[in-house]
């Protein structure tokens, strides 16, 4: 046993996520932590709303509501969303609690005392018509590398550098198309430069990363260049150092903040269990394992600034929380489409996660995500292949083999038969399923979650085919040899609803009932209500108790266990969904 860090992208709270969204991060790093649980391991899941920024700053004006305002709704609607979908965090919170500050703050002034931040005064933009600070990615104008004449101030997507806004040719604001203005303005700079060294020594080490995300990674120390951590905002964490910490128009940049989450979540999760230092075990024991989970655009923040955070809090002078372990894989997905297209809320290429789960089951789009999703290479959504794969393969496939297993045994048994004498297929079947532990727990513990649900759905075939083989429903003479083929086939089916648990938990448990079985099977988080560690306001988080459930492995079905006719697991869907979920998109 080991203890094992779940650390999952923060989805930002400027709105609903959308299931592109929860295939990057949530899916994915869901399934590993079921999995590792049920295999004996000490899982720390831990994630929340990223809530601070310009975006959501902008948007409030935007609307006239506050920030917090803002935040609150998003924060509570994401909350829902990421429960609807059975995603066991240990805790999910938010960025805007007083812990988080405190966690910030000290990493901040544990990095200021280890000589990694330098202040330097740089060029900000304000806007003329209201004095407030302009954000870089909220001025538009034209690329001075290759011309385009939409560049961001912080990027230009046309050629892919990043820009500085006063490079832009001809700027303006997108908010209100007026010219900026530029003003010296001081900030404060983490020196990444200074852990390149360091970054490269460590990536050495990381030989069973993604190739991608390791390639990625090294090219981008190559450049490293000093990176802004403070931001001209009122909204954020505020700057820890004496003459700083009074002022209300200079904050922490919202990516520093976002990233120490994952730590600070981590100690939030400790106080709230009763032992405060009980996150040190995820993040100072050498034996511990961290894996952080994320979309590709998120890579950088992970491989290479978030590790340097780690290393400069570290030493060389210790810090009050002592030094902290660095990452040790980063697991990045690609990106989903959606009908070929990229997913956008303002141009309706979108389908919103609670807009999903109103239609569909949680766990079809879960399936979807595991067999199809975006793992190593971008992907495409469309309805007709969500249908035809939640048709052909989950209720044809998965769902036939439980229904007509549990339904013959019921009406001619009443109960799950006893065995007689096997025979040699009846061996070798039991010995393929059993088989799986092995195969599909190896392929999710190396995040090969494609090759495992193929894998565990390839058993499910065999078992099929067994089923048809063998012909109980022809056995009415032979009533021995009859319960002997469903007894071997209902237990297969309990090794394979196991093997299928990380990936369709809510399945898991009611096919679990279905064969007579009590209590958690899979257990699932629940929306609680809590308060401020630090100043008595309440907000939603997402726990539960993981301690309880099925584990890893086989277990013999009980003969004489008494089953009742199943109704279907899962739902066939008509194929009137995808022209109905068409027009939704183009309307
Ligand atoms: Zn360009």
């Amino acid at each position: 046993m080991s203890r094992v860090l779940a650390a999952v992208a923060w989805p930002y709270a400027n709105g609903p996520r959308h299931i592109g969204h929860v295939s990057g991060f949530g899916v994915p790093s869901d399934v590993f932590s079921r999995y590792m649980r049920m295999a004996g391991h000490d899982v720390l899941m831990v994630s929340g709303t990223d809530e601070h920024g310009t975006p959501i700053q902008v948007q409030a004006d935007a609307e006239g509501v506050t920030p917090r305002e803002l935040v609150d709704r998003y924060n509570r609607v994401i909350v829902e969303d990421l429960h609807g979908l059975g995603l066991s965090y240990d805790l999910f919170t938010r960025t805007t609690t007083g812990n988080h500050y405190q966690v910030v703050q000290e990493l901040f002034a544990g990095l200021y005392d280890n000589g990694y931040i330098i202040a330097r005064t740089t060029l900000g933009a304000i806007s003329p018509s209201t004095g407030r600070t302009l954000p870089d990615r909220y001025i538009e104008g034209t690329c001075p590398i290759c011309g385009y004449d939409s560049a961001r101030g912080d990027q230009c997507d046309n050629c892919g550098n990043q820009l500085d806004p006063e490079q832009l040719i001809n700027p303006r604001s997108k908010i209100n198309g007026e010219t900026p203005q530029f003003v010296e303005t001081e900030h404060f700079f983490l020196d990444l430069p200074a852990f390149a060294d360091q970054l490269n020594a460590w990536l050495d080490t990381r030989e069973d990363w993604r190739p991608n995300v390791l390639k990625f990674s090294r090219n981008l120390i190559d450049d490293l260049q000093p990176r802004a951590i403070t931001r001209d905002l009122e909204w954020g964490v505020p700057i820890p150092l004496e003459a700083w910490k009074d002022r209300t128009d200079k904050r922490i940049y919202v990516w520093f903040d976002a990233v120490i989450g994952y730590l600070s979540a981590s100690i939030e999760w400790a106080r709230r269990t009763g032992d405060p230092e009980a996150w040190r075990q995820w993040w100072q024991d050498p034996q511990a394992q961290g894996y952080y989970f994320m979309g590709k655009d998120n890579i950088v923040f992970h491989s290479v600034i978030w590790p340097s955070i780690l290393l400069g809090y570290s030493g060389p002078k210790p810090q009050a929380l002592g030094a902290l372990n660095l990452p040790t894989e980063v697991v990045s997905s690609e990106y989903l489409t959606m009908e070929g297209k990229k997913f956008s809320s303002s141009r309706r290429v979108v389908i919103y996660v609670r807009d999903f789960l109103e239609r569909y089951d949680a766990d079809a789009l879960r399936y979807f995500i595991a067999v199809a999703g975006p793992e190593s290479n971008d992907t495409d959504f469309t309805w007709s292949e969500f249908r035809r794969r939640n048709n052909d393969e989950l209720v044809a496939g998965w769902g036939n083999l439980v229904n007509r297993s549990i339904s013959m045994a019921a009406k001619n048994f009443g109960e799950i038969p006893a065995a007689g004498e096997l025979t040699a297929e009846d061996t070798a079947l039991l010995a393929s399923v059993r088989a799986g532990f092995d195969t599909v727990g190896q392929l999710i513990g190396k995040h090969r979650q494609k090759a495992a649900i193929t894998e565990a759905m390839r058993i499910v075939g065999e078992v099929n085919k067994y089923f048809s083989d063998q012909a109980p429903w022809k056995l009415k003479e032979d009533k021995a040899r009859m319960g002997t083929v469903l007894h071997v086939a209902l237990q297969a089916v309990q090794d394979c609803n196991t093997l299928l648990t990380p990936f369709l938990p809510h399945a898991a448990q009611r096919i679990h009932e279905l064969l007579g079985g009590t209590g958690v099977h899979a257990p699932m988080p629940e929306i609680r209500e809590v308060e401020d560690l630090e100043n008595g306001t309440t907000y939603p988080v997402l726990m539960g108790d993981y301690t309880v459930g099925t584990r890893w492995e086989h277990v013999e079905i009980e003969a004489g266990t008494a089953l009742q006719a199943p109704t279907p697991v899962f739902k066939k869907l008509d194929e009137s969904i995808v022209e109905e979920e068409l027009a939704r998109l183009q309307s």
